[in-house]
C-alpha cells in the first residue's frame, strides 16, 4: 500500500504541486469565513459550489467556493451523497435529518453514521422510537451496498455512478482499487486522465485514507464482483 502510495505521488507531484489555487481578493465564506477560491482551480470535496460569480470583475462567470472541506454545508452535501439512492440508499435519512446530525455533532462524515446509538437518536426533533429503529436498520442494511455505490457515495470529484460502476469491474475490492497507482489505473479501459487524478488526488489525503480505513472497520462493504 505505502509503496504504491509514494508511486502514485512520485507520478502525480509534478501535476499537483504546478496546480494554481487562485483566492478571491475579498469575498469570504458566509458560512465558515474562509477565503473563497476559484472552482476548479483544484480538487475540492464539494459537489456544489457556492455561485457567488458575480463579484469577480475580471472574470464574470469564475464560481467561488469554500475551500474548507468541513465547512458545515460541504459537510452536509457529502452526507447528502452517502444517503442518496445511487449510493448507499439510506432513505430515511434526508436532507433535514442530515442537517440536524450535523448541527448536534453526531455525524461528521459517512463512518460515523454506523456509530450512531438509538439513546443519541432519541434526543433530535421529530425522532420518534419507530423513526430511530427504522434509521438504524437502514443504516445496517446499508453496509451490504454493492462496492462501486460505496466509491460513488464518498464524493470523489469526476467519479460519478457510471464511472464508479466501471471502475469496480476491474478490481476484486476498493482496498486493491486505491492501491492502485495513477499510471496503472489509466491503463484500464474508461479510465480518463482526470478520473485517474481526482482518484490519487483524494487517495493521497490521510482523512480520506483513514474514513475509507474507518467504513471498512463498521462493516462497509468493499468487495466488489470484478475480477480483480
Ligand atoms: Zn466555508
Amino acid at each position: 500500500m505505502i509503496n504504491s502510495l509514494s508511486k502514485l505521488l512520485t507520478a502525480l507531484s509534478g501535476k499537483l504541486t504546478t496546480t494554481s489555487v487562485v483566492l478571491h481578493p475579498s469575498k469570504i465564506c458566509p458560512t465558515c469565513g474562509s477565503r473563497l477560491c476559484e472552482a476548479g482551480g483544484r480538487e475540492l470535496h464539494l459537489h456544489e459550489p457556492l455561485d457567488v460569480a458575480a463579484a469577480s470583475s475580471s472574470h464574470p462567470n469564475t464560481k467561488w467556493c469554500c475551500p474548507n472541506p468541513d465547512c458545515p454545508p460541504q459537510v452536509r452535501a457529502r452526507l447528502e451523497l452517502w444517503c442518496s439512492p445511487a449510493a448507499m440508499d439510506i432513505k430515511i435519512c434526508d436532507a433535514a435529518l442530515v442537517a440536524q446530525l450535523v448541527q448536534r455533532g453526531l455525524v461528521r462524515d459517512a463512518a460515523e453514521f454506523y456509530r450512531l446509538r438509538l439513546n443519541e437518536l432519541a434526543a433530535l426533533d421529530g425522532m420518534e422510537a419507530a423513526k430511530a429503529h427504522a434509521l438504524l436498520d437502514a443504516i445496517a442494511a446499508s453496509r451490504q451496498r454493492d462496492a462501486w455505490r460505496v466509491l460513488f457515495g464518498l464524493g470523489i470529484p469526476n467519479i460519478g455512478a457510471a464511472e464508479a460502476e466501471s471502475l469496480c469491474k476491474h478490481f476484486a475490492s476498493l482496498d486493491a482499487l486505491f492501491a492502485t497507482g495513477g499510471e496503472q489505473l489509466l491503463k484500464l479501459a474508461g479510465v480518463t486522465e482526470i478520473m485517474a487524478r481526482s482518484l490519487t488526488h483524494w487517495f493521497s489525503d490521510p482523512v480520506n485514507r483513514k474514513l475509507l480505513h474507518r467504513l471498512e472497520k463498521a462493516g462497509v462493504n468493499f468487495k466488489t464482483s470484478g475480477s480483480g
